[in-house]
């Protein structure tokens, strides 16, 4: 179906994000003491939920993601056997988690605590335990509100998929009863009203409603603290220091407390760290003036393990980066706080993830920071990447169960446009000699190596694979998101992109809000995109299948000349009867070659793309394969030899599956065609790359 899009005028990108929703659907005050020896959080909860919607709720919904690494018999460790991200969970006695709501009631009111019971929505595993069902003596009217007193115990994992610790470094994460979000009909599409609360599945991570919260720490004095937010108080009671931390406007809260971490506190001043050709070219493209992009002062802390001096400078100069590029992209920075925490080179498993005002990144192993790993530019991705999610999940809040895609991909797409922007064309890792690797090379490299058997837009678990969820919540989104950008042009897609944030900051939009967004702003029916590329797994291959290029001016065989038959080779006049007649034609008559080529796209995604027909006298011809094409072919007659033709010559379809089929190389000649010795020495490099990846697949295979 083709939705009927209204042509609106650029200008209609709001300067300015959406107002957070007040009052907010959920408050939290927390507060949790922590047990470094035992491993153990005592905690209690006071929460005010009010109903979003106009139905009458008559239960409540939990997470409790501890408990999905209570036993081997949990939803998420069956789905990933143990392994994450590859991080391998501990099986020792003491390497489990889990965590008990020990007491709930109304505030002031009637004790739920034994009617709470485990549910399985997503209806799988039985003995699940991270989603509890509290249903309600009488139900909160629409529109109404519950205040709750919950009572929790937790016992922390070794750290395994973002969360636990290991010796004495803790970074507690999906640690506290978290409710559900209730939908209320018409929110991301939905016909009715209902709580998505899903399981917590082994590729998933989170979804929540946006609230206020207060949050205080308990922890032995000799540990460094960072969490989520501001430090507001700090109050010293015996050897324990209790450390309150406030935020409005986010939808969860995380911590973490290490005694060893360096604390580097790198102030984001943006008089002196957005330079000024970067807020240039952001006002330009956007078509806004740099006063109405201008960015907030943050107050930024780097937690640091003492080991990893080296990667100090590398992560206040990402962090300040990912502040750059995403507030004048999208919109500035709204929080007063970054906290970037650096996991131990033991807590791996802990890096490079996401929480609101909170990341961690990772990759800063001495060993990696040392030549010449050192030009692999890990730690920036990470943080670049992380950073990123305070826009693509902490803002956008789209779901991440059911729409990894959202978070991920225009996260992954946002990141290699920064790296780009920072670090150049080689900007995943810089070699000596002007060898390299770039984002989109990368990405492509995974997409063409994947067995392609599902789309973009899935539910995390719904995956075929681990890799599959990767490929396509990650780098495929990359691509697309090039794609779109190349179709639209880079002013339209960045100006489509801030609106699809602006208007969506502090809400949950999903696939369908995306595309209107898009289609609204860039006036353009984009449903092709989101059919096949999407929702869909169609590829683009265009490719020159052959091209011949011959000379064509002489005449060959028999013809008819004054009442004889007279049979010609290359143009003369083959002697018969040992008398040689007058030739056809002179030899320096003018040449002219029959050149003939086709172009075709072997993949199911219709979509246009550029050919480029190279004579040796250095004419180029180009034209348009429409989108609609399976093939099509051109005939030429010119006075020069075809030297080469490529299909989408400037790389404008980072879609396009096959690279190798792009071109056919004929011969050489003069301006754009002497080009024969580097265009058959790319080609045959790419293709003994890919024969070696091949080879390295068929040895693994015996292996
Ligand atoms: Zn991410």
């Amino acid at each position: 179906m083709i939705r009927p899009v209204a042509l609106m005028l650029l200008s209609a990108v709001p300067a300015c994000a959406a107002t957070p929703v007040s009052p907010p659907v959920v408050e939290y005050r927390i507060a949790v003491s922590l047990e470094p020896k035992e491993k153990m959080l005592e905690g209690t909860e006071h929460l005010v939920w009010r109903n979003p919607s106009g139905d009458a709720v008559s239960e409540l919904r939990f997470h409790l993601y501890l408990n999905a690494f209570k036993n081997n018999r949990t939803t998420f460790m069956r789905e990933s056997g143990g392994q994450l991200r590859g991080d391998e969970a501990g099986n020792k006695p003491g390497d489990w988690g889990w965590i008990d709501v020990t007491s709930m009631k109304i505030a002031g009111g009637a004790d739920l605590t034994a009617a709470g019971e485990f549910i399985q929505p997503d209806g799988n595993d039985p003995s699940d335990q991270t989603v509890l069902r509290v249903p309600l003596p009488s139900p909160v009217p629409p529109h109404g509100e519950i205040a709750l007193d919950v009572a929790f115990r937790a016992k922390l994992p070794k750290i395994f998929a973002r969360t636990g610790f290991v010796r004495d470094y803790f970074l507690v994460g999906q640690w506290y009863p978290k409710i559900g979000v209730y939908e209320p009909a018409g929110m991301r599409h939905r016909a009715r009203g209902g709580w998505n609360c899903h399981a917590f599945h082994a590729n998933s991570e989170f979804y929540a409603d946006f609230g206020n919260f207060d949050v205080t720490m308990t922890v032995p004095s000799r540990f460094v603290v960072g969490a989520t937010g501001k430090r507001v108080a700090e109050t010293r009671q015996g050897d324990r220091t209790a450390y309150r931390y406030r935020q409005d406007n986010v939808h969860d809260f995380a911590w973490t407390a290490d005694p060893r971490f360096v604390v580097v506190d790198f102030p984001f001043d943006p008089a002196r760290d957005v330079p000024p050709e970067v807020a240039a070219k952001a006002a330009k493209e956007l078509g806004l003036t740099e006063k109405e992009i201008a960015l907030k002062p943050v107050a930024c802390r780097l937690l640091l393990q003492p080991n990893h001096g080296a990667a100090r400078e590398r992560y206040v100069r990402s962090a300040k980066q990912g502040l750059v590029f995403y507030g004048l992209w999208f919109g500035a920075y709204p929080y007063e706080t970054l906290t970037v925490v650096d996991p131990p080179d033991d807590g791996g498993g802990s890096g490079g993830m996401e929480y609101p005002t909170f990341i961690t990144g990772g990759e800063a192993e001495p060993v990696l920071t040392r030549w010449p790993f050192e030009r692999v530019r890990g730690v920036e991705i990470v943080t670049i990447h992380e950073f990123g999610h305070q826009y693509w999940y902490g803002m956008a809040g789209s779901n991440e169960f059911e729409e990894s895609w959202l978070d991920e991909g225009l996260n992954t797409d946002s990141e290699y446009r920064s790296m780009a922007l920072f670090y150049g064309p080689r900007d995943m890792a810089q070699l000596p000699g002007g060898v390299g690797m770039t984002s989109y090379a990368f990405a492509h490299d995974v997409y063409t190596r994947l067995p392609n058997l599902d789309p973009i837009d899935s539910c995390a678990w719904c995956f075929a694979s681990d890799s599959s969820y990767a490929a396509n919540s990650y780098m495929k989104v990359g691509l697309f998101m090039a794609q779109l950008k190349n179709d639209l042009g880079a002013d339209v897609f960045a100006r489509a992109q801030r609106a699809y944030f602006q208007e969506w900051s502090f809400r949950h939009p999903d696939t369908t809000d995306f595309f209107d967004t898009f289609e609204r702003v860039s006036g353009r029916d984009l449903s092709t995109y989101r059919k096949n590329v999407v929702d869909g797994r169609a590829r683009l291959d265009w490719q020159v299948v052959s091209a011949r290029s011959v000379r064509a001016d002489a005449d060959y065989g028999v013809f008819d000349t004054g009442g004889k038959k007279a049979t010609y080779d290359d143009g003369v006049l083959v002697p018969s009867g040992g008398k040689s007649a007058p030739r056809r034609e002179e030899q320096d008559r003018p040449k002219t070659y029959a050149t003939r080529v086709l172009f075709g796209n072997t993949g199911d995604w219709p979509h246009g793309a550029k050919a480029r027909m190279v004579f040796t006298d250095g004419t180029v011809v180009e034209r348009t394969l429409p989108a609609e094409a399976r093939w099509v072919r051109f005939r030429i007659a010119y006075g020069s030899r075809l030297a080469w033709a490529a299909v989408d010559p400037d790389r404008q379809n980072p879609w396009d599956w096959n690279r190798l089929n792009d071109s056919r190389v004929l011969d050489t000649g003069k301006g754009a065609a002497r080009t024969l010795g580097v265009r058959a020495f790319v080609k045959y490099s790419a293709f003994v790359a890919y024969l070696d990846a091949l080879w390295t697949q068929i040895l693994w295979a015996l292996a």
